[in-house]
């Protein structure tokens, strides 16, 4: 399955983070310096599209979309464009609490991810990630994790416990720079949950 999702949008072309894992290929495994790339403007996800050239010697389409997950290109729900592919964050309620980051395409959310952060530790939990079944394995979870993660790149990152086929052929695919499956969560994060502060 190479081609895109024939939801509501058409045809919707894989994602990935700018400068997550830049290894100069496309995301079938062609060496980009070798085989050729050029793009496009992508209506669709107002962003630039690459196409893969040896991609496209083999019969596949080679598109996709590079996404800028960082703070700054991240939306709020009041701020957040109508049209596009676009990253909102939705601040917690209270210090330490659950966030969200959706991803949106035009008015549509196509995922989220749940996050806990701390500035006094310096800490944060991915708490859960969740895309719209139809847009699965086109990389939008992978920008989801890149998006919280450059909310606050240098602290001890943690998820929670990473259950099922599923959820581990997910985190194989998105291949994080920090642990799994450990929630390092701190007081205030339990405390913002409604646990004791030790957990309980
Ligand atoms: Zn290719
Ligand atoms: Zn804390």
């Amino acid at each position: 399955m190479v081609s895109g999702s024939q939801g509501e949008f058409g045809s919707v072309v894989p994602v990935r983070p700018i400068g997550w894992r830049v290894d100069g290929r496309c995301p079938w495994g062609h060496d980009l310096g070798i085989g050729g790339c050029t793009t496009t403007y992508s209506h669709l996800y107002a962003l630039h599209e690459s196409f893969c050239e040896a991609c496209s010697v083999a019969g596949r389409r080679g598109a996709w979309a590079e996404v800028d997950v960082g703070r700054e290109q991240q939306f709020t729900s009041e701020t957040a464009p109508h049209n596009g592919l676009v990253l909102v964050a939705v601040p917690p309620a209270q210090l330490a609490g659950l966030g969200r980051i959706e991803i949106r395409l035009g008015r549509t959310v196509l995922g989220d991810i749940d996050l806990c952060l701390c500035r006094v530790e310096q800490r944060a939990v991915l708490e859960q990630v969740r895309v719209d079944e139809q847009y699965r394995r086109h990389g939008f979870g992978t920008v989801l994790v890149a998006a919280a993660h450059a909310r606050a790149p240098r602290y001890q990152w943690s998820t929670t416990v990473v259950r099922g086929e599923q959820a581990r052929a997910f985190w194989a695919a998105v291949s994080p720079p920090f642990p799994l499956g450990e929630p390092h969560w701190c007081t205030h994060m339990h405390i913002a949950a409604g646990r004791t502060p030790d957990g309980q």
